[in-house]
């Protein structure tokens, strides 16, 4: 797995456990180039699913990217960790079950949306502030610049 801070290729998982309640496993990595310290998590993944852009584009679902678009509007936010892995695991599991293959960026903000405000006020304005201005969110990456231009995500 290659490291998010140098793109250094060889890091070492320090420890693995399991998580989400045996839904995840979640590692915890170490980078011997830089000494960065990171999480990855391994899931089963259902099914293979590929976002259509309002412009029709299609591209893979990045779970990632959806990760880091909601954990920076909920950064600094007393959210628990583990209520915010439950959430986005929960949106994943939404998708995979609407019984389609391809899903409208459109859709995924929409229950990214409705997720937030269930849990936290001010996570969900920023999400969504951000999100209504790119209108279908098309860009991901674009759309977590806007959110937050400077944003470092804590572990
Ligand atoms: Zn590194």
């Amino acid at each position: 797995m290659r490291c998010p801070f140098c793109g250094n290729v060889d890091t070492q998982v320090k420890d693995s456990r399991p998580a989400e309640d045996h839904v995840a496993i979640r590692r915890r990595r170490f980078c011997s180039a830089c000494g960065g310290r990171f999480t990855t998590y391994e899931r089963v993944q259902l099914r293979d699913l590929v976002v259509v852009k309002s412009n029709g584009r299609r591209e893979d679902f990045d779970r990632d990217k959806l990760e880091r678009s909601i954990r920076i509007a909920a950064q600094k936010r007393p959210i628990e960790p583990e209520r915010l892995d439950q959430m986005i695991s929960g949106i994943v599991r939404r998708l995979e079950s609407m019984g389609e293959t391809d899903i409208p960026s459109k859709t995924i903000g929409e229950i990214v949306m409705e997720s937030l405000a269930r849990i936290d006020t001010v996570a969900y304005v920023r999400f969504a502030s951000v999100y209504k201005n790119f209108q279908a969110a098309d860009d991901f990456d674009k759309f977590v610049s806007e959110l937050r231009p400077d944003a470092k995500i804590e572990e």
